[in-house]
């Protein structure tokens, strides 16, 4: 009606100067009406050509009449479109955040092998670079034999274990997975921190293994030994069964301190602290110190610390003794060993120090180790177990106490145990 209505008026218009005039009076305003019609549409259309270049909310031409219906309709239709952009770019914006957060890497691959997209951590994980390397082959970014290898075979049923390209101590656990059709998804996983574990753990029964089977060795030789021997003499049996309940002594000291080690590291056993009497602490490990000596070493004790600690009094006990017997056992005959008890810089100390055949700078930092020994032999030949310091430093750490070393070859050592000020009672 609005496009044919002004023709309308115009062709009434146009009876009239016939019948008033002539009718080519009529007919000259008939053309001219149309003349102006057909320009103000021709503009219009010219304004919606050149608005159509770069279709934008802002810039839609104005107009009256019909042509103002046409554009608001427009409008609202760029409208909805920008609302349903805007929308779909939040949820692919949520679905990225969410997929960066994921604690594996993910590379999405055409069926070509070729990679369509990558989250961060597949970056890392591969060295790959999210804008440059889209479209680029796989197997030409990670170029290890085993990668390519597993991914030819096809046969994803078990994860391929492999380190990662640009970081030799990173371990990945990598899968493939096929999706919408031949395309597939990369995961990958680190798993550095897991392979250490099993490592550790292999060593841990491997070390535990050999411990324990040299005495038991040792012992079943007697046992085969006497049970052979035809003449058994007194004396030989002494000396056998001598012999045994030493290395069964060995065994038994290897499982306690096992024990306590493992006691140690459990998450069920939280420290119980109670106010531990020093001085009465002291005496106990100064006492247990010159028995096991035996009168070989001259021994010292400087106490000037506080009187009370706040901790475990069982686990400093452990700790302090296993500190003490280690200087008696590699202090040689006549050497000096002093414990003290200080306050230093407003921290309790305790220190052992000795005159013994001290520690090669190298080996400090390994001492804590389970089953680390400087020397295997004289180690073992005092009766040690290789775990002494391992639990030293468990007790300390779950006293938040540090382990200090200061040791001169063949001149001697002094171990500490700095105690937090929060552990001092007042
Ligand atoms: P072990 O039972 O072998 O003594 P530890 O864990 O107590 O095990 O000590 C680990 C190693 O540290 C020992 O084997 C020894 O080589 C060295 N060590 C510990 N204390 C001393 C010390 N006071 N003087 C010299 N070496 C020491």
């Amino acid at each position: 009606m609005r496009v044919i209505s002004p023709l309308v008026y115009a062709a009434l218009a146009a009876s009239l100067l016939w019948i008033v005039f002539s009718v080519t009076t009529a007919l000259l305003f008939m053309l001219l009406v149309l003349l102006l019609v057909m320009a103000y549409r021709a503009r219009q259309l010219y304004k919606l050509g050149l608005w159509l270049n770069d279709a934008r909310l802002e810039t839609i031409p104005e107009a009256d009449g019909i042509w103002e219906e046409v554009f608001s309709r427009l409008r609202k239709m760029v409208k909805r479109h920008n609302q349903t952009k805007q929308k779909l770019a939040a949820e692919l914006q949520h679905i990225e955040q969410a997929t960066a957060a994921l604690p594996e890497g993910v590379v999405s691959l055409n069926e070509f092998s070729r990679i369509e997209w990558c989250n961060p951590l597949a970056e890392q994980h591969f060295g790959l670079n999210a804008e440059r390397d889209i479209m680029q082959d796989i197997t030409y970014l990670v170029r290890q034999p085993e990668f390519i290898e597993y991914l030819h075979a096809a046969n994803f049923g078990e994860p391929l274990v492999m380190k990662a390209a640009r970081h030799d101590d990173m371990v990945l656990s990598i899968k493939f997975i096929p999706y919408g059709g031949n395309k597939h998804l990369l995961l990958s996983h680190d798993i550095t921190q897991l392979e250490r574990i099993e490592t550790m753990r292999r060593d841990f029964v491997a070390n535990v293994s050999h411990e324990l089977r040299t005495p038991l060795t040792v012992v079943n030789g007697f046992v085969e030994n006497l049970q052979d021997m035809e003449d058994l003499s007194p004396d030989n049996i002494r000396r056998a069964l001598q012999l045994m309940a030493e290395q069964t002594r060995r065994m038994d000291n290897l499982v306690s301190d096992l024990l306590i080690l493992s006691r140690l590291e459990s998450d069920q056993s939280p420290l119980r602290t109670e106010t531990v009497d020093m001085k009465a602490l002291f005496d106990e490990v100064y006492q247990e110190g010159q028995l096991l000596s035996g009168g070989r070493h001259q021994h010292s004790l400087k106490l000037l610390g506080p009187d009370q600690l706040c901790g475990n009094r069982d686990e400093l006990h452990s700790a302090f003794s296993n500190l003490v017997s280690n200087a008696i056992r590699y202090t040689p005959e006549g050497g000096a060993i002093t414990l003290s008890w200080t306050l230093s810089g407003g921290q309790p100390v305790f220190s052992v120090q000795d005159s013994g055949i001290g520690i090669a700078a190298q080996h400090i930092p390994r001492l804590t180790e389970r089953f680390y020994r400087v020397d295997r032999s004289r180690s073992r030949g005092t009766g040690g177990t290789g775990l002494g310091l391992a639990i030293v430093k468990h007790i300390a750490l779950r006293h938040q106490a540090r382990l200090e070393i200061v040791s001169d070859e063949d001149k001697g050592s002094t171990f500490s145990l700095v105690f937090p000020a929060s552990r001092l009672i007042t």
